[in-house]
């Protein structure tokens, strides 16, 4: 009986065996488990690291439930290519690498000051080169349009924007190295590199723009691509011409390679004696030469003086000596300022004249001579090392100052040499004294510029330079 009603009502009775139970508190584990594997805890930003600043670029593997709460900024400033502030509402981050790190900083008192110089250069002669002019309203990127708070040009190429609403990009920060074309949320490191090409560009013009007698000048012809100056010369005289790429000029038969310097590419070009007035194209510009008449001089001296220029072995050593001397030269220019007349002596030979010594045509005289009295100091023209200093048969005691990139002043006659090969000179230095030694008649200097071996006349660098030689009506801005 007892059996058969237990039998009866067990269907019915809800009282759950201890199985039940057990399996019960099995699943609900298993459950537990699952939740806990499925939705670990919520990540959490590394200190400091809350701004998208110090991320790694996420890319776009990066999941949009992952988003990381960003900190806000309120403001950001970049003292140079590589020094920046960046203010948060609970603190501040620099940079001393372009952004390519970002570090907080103790406290908001060691905020650093902006300072009034955006490049790395401090020097207003390439403010040309600032972006300052550039301030974007929006930044496209991919279809994207997003609206700009601050915005920060250090160059024409490298600038900084802050977004209205960085929330909605990875990033409130975004940077450019290509002039606002295209935009990246982090400076990554070919960023940077591509930031340390620019301030090397920046130090290049900044270097060559020092040369210039005004910066209009210096942009102008960093933005030619070519330039020569002076674009109107006479024969015998020598022009600077500058490209900006590297290559070669070639010149009456010969070629003359561009050598690199500031943001350009120079050489020297010698204009021979002979050569026709007339337009001469090198490269996009034109050079013009005018006429020159070059005067005749007759030169009368002893019969013994006559027969020196006849020891021609003497001459040959001499000369093998001076080709020496001038067949090396630094590949910059040496100066900084104006040359200087060596000395304030009387003008008795100007350079390109005919000289008939004793009757006979002798040569043509490619240098100026100034007569004074024996003993004068003789100042060197302008900063230079010295490549020869020592008495040789026609010149005397001779001294040859290289200038850098082919060029060489030349003193000759002189009665006391006062430099050795080797020393560097400043301009006005007292390099010797005025005398008569060698094929001479009385005390004075002989006085000669060389470019590329070619000597060229003198008068066009006194109380100036090559870089000056640009003339006022072709100095307009390029549109
Ligand atoms: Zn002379």
């Amino acid at each position: 009986m007892n059996l058969e009603r237990r039998a009866v009502r067990k269907p019915k009775g809800r009282k759950p065996s201890t199985g039940y139970w057990i399996s019960l508190v099995v699943l609900s584990l298993l459950v537990c488990a699952a939740v806990i594997v499925w939705f670990p805890s919520p990540v959490k930003a590394p200190d400091g690291s809350g701004s998208a600043l110090t991320s790694e670029p996420t890319g776009e593997s990066a999941s949009p439930q992952a988003e990381v709460k960003k900190r806000e900024l309120l403001d950001f400033h970049m003292d140079s290519l590589t020094q920046g502030w960046a203010r948060y509402t609970d603190g501040t981050m620099k940079t001393t690498d372009g952004g390519l790190h970002w570090v907080a900083t103790a406290s908001d008192t060691t905020l650093p000051a902006p300072t009034s110089t955006p490049l790395d250069v401090n020097d207003e002669t390439v403010s040309w080169m600032s972006g300052k002019e550039q301030n974007p309203l929006v930044i496209y990127v991919q279809a994207g349009e997003y609206k700009v708070r601050k915005s920060q040009f250090l160059t024409r190429n490298v600038g900084w924007v802050q977004l209205e609403d960085g929330a909605n990009t990875e990033a409130p920060l975004w940077v450019t190295v290509d002039g606002g074309m295209t935009w990246h949320p982090t400076v990554t490191a070919d960023l940077a590199k591509e930031m340390d090409a620019e301030r090397a560009r920046l130090k290049a013009a900044s270097k060559e723009a020092s040369f210039y007698t005004e910066p209009d000048t210096a942009q102008k012809v960093m933005e030619s691509e070519w330039t020569i100056l002076p674009e109107s010369a006479s024969p015998g005289d020598v022009v600077l011409v500058r490209h900006g790429q590297q290559g070669e000029v070639t010149w009456e038969g010969k070629t003359y390679k561009l050598e690199p310097f500031g943001a350009g590419y120079f050489t020297y070009i010698p204009l021979s004696l002979g050569i026709k007035p007339g337009s001469y194209p090198i490269g996009d510009r034109t050079l013009t030469i005018k006429s020159k008449k070059f005067e005749t001089q007759y030169l009368q001296v002893t019969k013994q003086m006559e027969s020196m220029k006849q020891d021609e072995k003497r001459i040959a050593e001499d000369q093998k000596k001076i080709d020496k001397a001038r067949s090396k030269s630094q590949g910059e220019f040496l100066f900084q300022t104006n040359f200087i007349k060596p000395i304030e002596g009387i003008l008795t030979t100007p350079y390109g004249y005919t000289r008939y010594v004793n009757g006979k045509w002798d040569n043509s005289h490619r240098a100026v001579d100034l007569a004074a009295k024996e003993g004068t100091p003789i100042k060197a023209t302008n900063d230079g090392i010295v490549v020869l200093a020592e008495t040789l048969y026609l010149t005397g005691n001779s001294i040859y100052i290289d200038h850098g990139m082919g060029l060489f002043s030349q003193y000759a006659h002189l009665s006391k040499l006062h430099v050795k090969a080797g020393d560097h000179v400043k301009q006005g230095d007292i390099i010797g004294l005025v005398g008569t030694t060698g094929f001479s008649t009385g005390p004075h200097l002989h006085f000669t510029f060389w470019a590329h071996n070619v000597p060229v006349n003198p008068d066009l660098f006194f109380n100036t330079t090559p870089f000056h030689w640009l003339s006022i009506e072709n100095n307009a801005l390029p549109q």
